[in-house]
């Protein structure tokens, strides 16, 4: 067992957390990640509504009786989501673990606090990371270079983030961006991280409802098969290497492009078509570096197992042997 303030705060059995993911977090991988010992999230965004996200948060239940949480990302976005709403849905429903991301969760604080809601916020930033300790938040996710979606704009990677993070924080730390297996967990452990977040190898799980085609072209992927675009807007986002995020990346690097030049290109609801019917060059899917590190596409159940089987193995074998 390893047990870490984050596996008490959210009593969870293990130090894993799975990472939001737009049009990824439904209720049957959060639940699978759940019964699996870990912490499933569900993202609210991906719910067309504040209501179908209450109805998503039932349906869940049904299928888990341990804890999850629900993600709440404010970001630039194409037809701005009516926020409060949602949160107010979370609530509502007796949610109790919430992983904000995007932006200071501050406006939502009193809300989640008069609810007794735990927040674990994701930021990019160690100076972030202390503005939302201020606030309240129960944990901080630090989220390094290297992972999928937005990882900001100063660059660092997990590697020196996480552990700046958990020397400059009192409350606990997760770290996000290139952790997948084992071997990264310990690391992640090892940084002063108290759980992983992974989004990346949890969509290529047996429980993610994405098409068969994603998971197995992850499977194939490497360390050079994301690509960075919205460098130039300042919402840079790491995403799968196809043709379509290879046009965005080149029409930005004209220099003078703006989001209208790119719109139609990185619509959030072509990315949803690649999940629902895996054709692979349809929009922009987000992905972490560590995407080459996924070899296989487990359950849940069965990554989990094995990821936390296997740490113990490094850590009582590997560490202790090459001690003098
Ligand atoms: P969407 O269709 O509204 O937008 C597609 C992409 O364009 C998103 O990455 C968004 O941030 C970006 N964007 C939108 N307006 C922009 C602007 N004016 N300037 C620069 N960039 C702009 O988004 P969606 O795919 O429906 O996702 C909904 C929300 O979830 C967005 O806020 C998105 O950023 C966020 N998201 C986060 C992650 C993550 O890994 N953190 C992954 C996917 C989506």
């Amino acid at each position: 067992m390893l047990k870490t303030r984050i596996t008490d705060l959210f009593g969870i059995e293990h130090p894993v957390i799975q990472g939001g993911m737009q049009w990824v977090g439904y209720a049957e991988l959060v639940s699978a990640v759940s019964n699996a010992g870990a912490l499933g999230i569900l993202t609210a965004l991906t719910q067309p509504s504040p209501e179908d996200l209450a109805k998503e948060i039932d349906r869940t239940r049904e299928m888990t009786d341990k804890p999850f949480g629900v993600n709440l990302t404010v970001l630039p976005t194409i037809n701005p989501p009516p926020y409060e709403e949602y949160a107010q849905a979370i609530v509502g429903s007796g949610v109790k673990i919430v992983e904000t991301a995007g932006r200071s969760p501050e406006p939502f604080m009193e809300l989640f606090k008069e609810y007794d809601v735990k927040v674990i916020h994701k930021c990019t930033s160690v100076r972030h990371a202390l503005k939302a300790q201020s606030v309240g938040v129960s944990a901080i996710t630090i989220d390094g270079f290297e992972c999928a979606g937005h990882p900001g704009e100063d660059d660092i990677p997990s590697l020196v983030l996480l552990p700046q993070a958990a020397e400059a924080l009192d409350v606990p730390v997760a770290g996000c961006g290139g952790f997948s297996d084992a071997k990264s967990m310990v690391a992640a452990l090892a940084l002063g991280g108290e759980a992983i977040v992974m989004g990346t190898r949890f969509m290529a799980t047996q429980e993610a409802g994405i098409h068969q085609n994603v998971k197995e072209k992850m499977t194939e992927a490497d360390e050079l098969s994301t690509n960075l675009m919205f460098r130039t807007m300042h919402n840079t986002a790491r995403v799968f290497k196809n043709s379509i995020s290879d046009q965005v990346v080149e029409i930005e690097s004209t220099g003078s492009a703006t989001f209208e030049d790119v719109k139609d290109l990185v619509a959030g609801q072509r990315g949803r078509v690649v999940f629902e019917e895996g054709d692979l060059e349809h929009g922009i899917w987000s992905a972490g570096i560590s995407v080459a590190r996924v070899k296989d596409v487990p359950t849940c159940k069965e990554m989990v197992a094995r990821l936390v089987s296997e740490a113990e193995e490094i850590i009582d074998g590997r560490l202790q042997s090459v001690k003098a």
